[in-house]
């Protein structure tokens, strides 16, 4: 159950709530699997303490729905899964390219699907919370409330893709030193937690995706797998042409490492009013990983 108000307007939910997943998706899935299904990069148990699961857990998120004036799922379904289905479905399943207005649903819908399946409200039947305690991603409550009103993403999220063959040629990843990103405090209410998340989807041959998000308020990060050229930036900016069967191929080594660049929740700074924390990057983590 997830009780609660809805995440994007307030409104209180008596009922389950929403599938974070939607319904189709889990068509894709049928007769495949096993799944293993992961919390940032790790795997997570069930009850029996294996990992491997035959189908994937139903994420359910407190949000309102037609019994409610604001309707926030009917307005999801409109906003994302109407335009953003086809392309899903294109991209992962068909491995076709898409371009243009194409590539913005896609991205849309995903950066949409990694924020509420992370949300530290959001529950599974079989797992129970997955966020809370240590959530890897929670955004500020006034951004989900901004995106219902306007339809646009809070700033300062990032978004990759990359293709993992498991069995795939080895590639050269990119020394890095972690950045550990600060959750950051101003006082004219922007700012907020950093964090980030993970979430895999089978392709064909075997293969998977892997979608990175990071929030990062108010800092500004590089990637050095986007740098290297092994991950590909969704958001914000999509690319003019996305065509999944072009990317770069990872092994699955590189897969593991390609979330790792960052560490979040290291420390807690405050800015001024309009100010943004000039470089991220000179934050690393010197002492823990010397
Ligand atoms: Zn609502």
């Amino acid at each position: 159950m997830a009780n609660g108000d809805c995440v994007f307007c307030g409104a209180p939910v008596s009922s389950q709530g929403e599938h974070v997943l939607p319904r189709w998706l889990f068509k894709r899935w049928a007769g495949q699997g096993p799944f293993t299904f992961f919390q940032g990069d790790k795997p997570i148990a069930k009850r029996d303490g294996t990992t491997e699961r035959a189908q994937l857990p139903r994420v359910m998120l407190p949000v309102c729905g037609s019994n409610s004036p604001s309707n926030c799922n009917g307005w999801l379904d409109r906003t994302f899964e109407v335009e953003g289905r086809p392309q899903v479905e294109a991209v992962l399943d068909n491995l076709q390219p898409i371009e243009g207005s194409a590539v913005v649903a896609f991205a849309r819908w995903v950066t949409k699907t990694l924020v509420l399946h992370d949300h530290p409200l959001a529950v599974t039947s079989e797992i129970g919370h997955l966020g809370l305690p240590g959530s890897l991603l929670e955004l500020p409550s006034s951004g989900l409330r901004e995106l219902r009103r306007t339809g646009q993403f809070p700033d300062d999220i990032s978004v990759w893709m990359a293709v993992i063959d498991p069995d795939g040629t080895p590639v050269t990843v990119p020394e890095f030193e972690p950045v550990i990103l600060p959750d950051v405090d101003r006082p004219d209410g922007a700012g907020g937690d950093c964090g980030g998340t993970l979430l895999g989807f089978s392709l064909p041959e075997d293969k998977h995706v892997l979608f990175h998000l990071l929030f990062h308020p108010l800092c500004d990060v590089s990637n050095p797998f986007e740098s290297a050229g092994l991950v590909t930036r969704l958001w914000p900016a999509p690319p003019a042409v996305l065509d999944i069967a072009a990317l770069p191929v990872l092994d699955e080594e590189a897969g593991k490492v390609m979330g790792k660049w960052v560490v979040t929740g290291g420390s807690s700074i405050s800015l001024q009013p309009g100010e943004r924390w000039p470089d991220c990057a000179m934050v690393r983590a010197l002492s823990a990983f010397s």
